[in-house]
């Protein structure tokens, strides 16, 4: 086995078992190990740290598979990380009330770089590190053994694949190709799932846990769902007797689900209006209007794509917070979000303190809320934790 040595003192991240090495603490490459090729980590005085795989071409050099320096890597290794990791969700889902969840979280489920999510009879799985694709086949055969799903479709096209260098790629890696839409169970409602097309592999199903929150909420309410995608929070608004919803989204074709989401919940189409634009501007107009809601739910994309954008990215968030509060009636709800993992919780809490002082309204925080529990966050990985949302309630 190849091995990395580490400059003096870069060790320490390692000894609490982060996951990540940055090419900058590597000191010594001995041996040319391959990509995602299997390489033991070794602090500058040689003691074993544990290993981890090979990823050449990014910035962060290994992502460490285990800090036994004794462990194996091999089919067996991974065989038991993903047992342990469907475990879990055997106990979070034993009602089968829920069929479209995360069947495996990456760092946090001990398998840097994969993304396993579950609907209903199948997979769609992302390799997003060079590691993860290396071990690919054998992760493959492995799900098909614990689970047993219809087919394993991959959406290895995400954006991340390209400081790995890794080529962008999707397709059937085995059994049958999932239809071009397949139906998911989530508590009382059903949402039609494009796992082929749609974003990240089809569904947000970190926000499931904030949908059900927004339920006990919604019932006679007029509803404003900015950044609605195929319709989450509103189905489940209406679902639980909102009197009516307004959902905007930027994408039609997400839009286009929305609305078969509505018949496939039995939902009547005069109780909720699907609109095609722009976030911002739809906020203005009602701002200008005089257009006033009962609950607003802010669910945008991720806004810091890196450090350097935090500062743009806060004027954003305050910019939408701000509109939104103006828009609420005296006693109603905003259900705020940032999906940006850079954004701290604090700084997040703090822009929307300054959204509320500048829109004069006054407002309580009535919950924190947090990416759903079948996306866990590894103690040693903190990184991992990166939805965050606050409701809010005007005076
Ligand atoms: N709340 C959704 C997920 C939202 S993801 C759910 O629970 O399923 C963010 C969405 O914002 C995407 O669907 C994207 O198409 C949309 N979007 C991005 N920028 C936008 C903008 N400026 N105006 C309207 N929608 C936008």
């Amino acid at each position: 086995m190849a091995s990395i040595i580490l400059k003096p003192g870069r060790e320490k991240p390692l000894l609490r078992h982060h996951p990540w090495i940055f090419s900058g603490a590597i000191d010594k490459i001995e041996e040319t190990p391959k990509p995602g090729e299997t390489v033991q980590i070794l602090s500058h005085d040689k003691k074993r740290l544990g290993c981890g795989a090979y990823s050449p071409h990014s910035q962060i050099m290994v992502r460490m598979w285990s800090f036994d320096s004794e462990e194996e890597i091999s089919r067996d290794f991974f065989r038991s990380r993903l047992d342990q990791a469907i475990k879990l969700r055997k106990v979070l889902f034993q009602k089968k009330e829920v069929t479209g969840f995360r069947l495996v979280n990456a760092e946090s489920d001990g398998i840097p770089g994969l993304i396993v999510d579950r609907y209903e009879k199948f997979l769609v799985c992302q390799f997003l590190a060079t590691g993860a694709e290396h071990w690919k086949q054998d992760i493959v055969s492995i799900l098909e053994e614990l689970i047993s799903p219809q087919g394993i479709y991959e959406r290895s096209d995400a954006d991340v694949r390209k400081k790995e260098g890794l080529p962008q790629v999707k397709g059937v890696l085995t059994g049958k190709e999932p239809p071009d839409l397949v139906e998911i169970q989530e508590g009382m409602c059903r949402f039609y799932v494009d796992v082929k097309n749609g974003h990240k592999t089809g569904f947000y199903l970190d926000q499931r846990d904030n949908r059900a929150i927004l339920a006990k909420y919604a019932q006679g309410k007029e509803v404003l769902n900015c950044f609605s995608y195929t319709g989450g929070f509103g189905i489940v608004a209406l679902k639980s007797g909102a009197e009516k919803v307004i959902n905007i989204d930027s994408s039609a074709s997400a839009l286009g689900i929305a609305e078969k989401n509505l018949e496939l919940n039995n939902l009547d189409p005069s109780r909720s209006q699907l609109i095609e634009g722009d976030v911002f501007t739809l906020l203005r107009g009602c701002r200008d209007k005089s257009i006033k809601f009962d609950i607003i739910v802010l669910d945008p994309p991720k806004f810091v794509a890196s450090k350097g954008q935090i500062e743009r990215a806060s004027r954003g968030y305050k910019d939408l917070n701000l509109l939104a509060f103006t828009l609420l009636k005296p006693g109603g709800l905003l259900f705020t979000f940032s999906c940006s993992g850079l954004l701290e919780t604090d700084l997040f809490q703090k822009i929307v303190a300054d959204a509320a002082l500048d829109a004069k309204r006054d407002a309580q925080i009535v919950l924190r809320m947090s990416q759903a529990s079948d996306h866990p966050v590894a103690l040693n990985f903190p990184e991992a934790s990166y939805l965050k949302g606050l409701i809010c309630r005007v005076l």
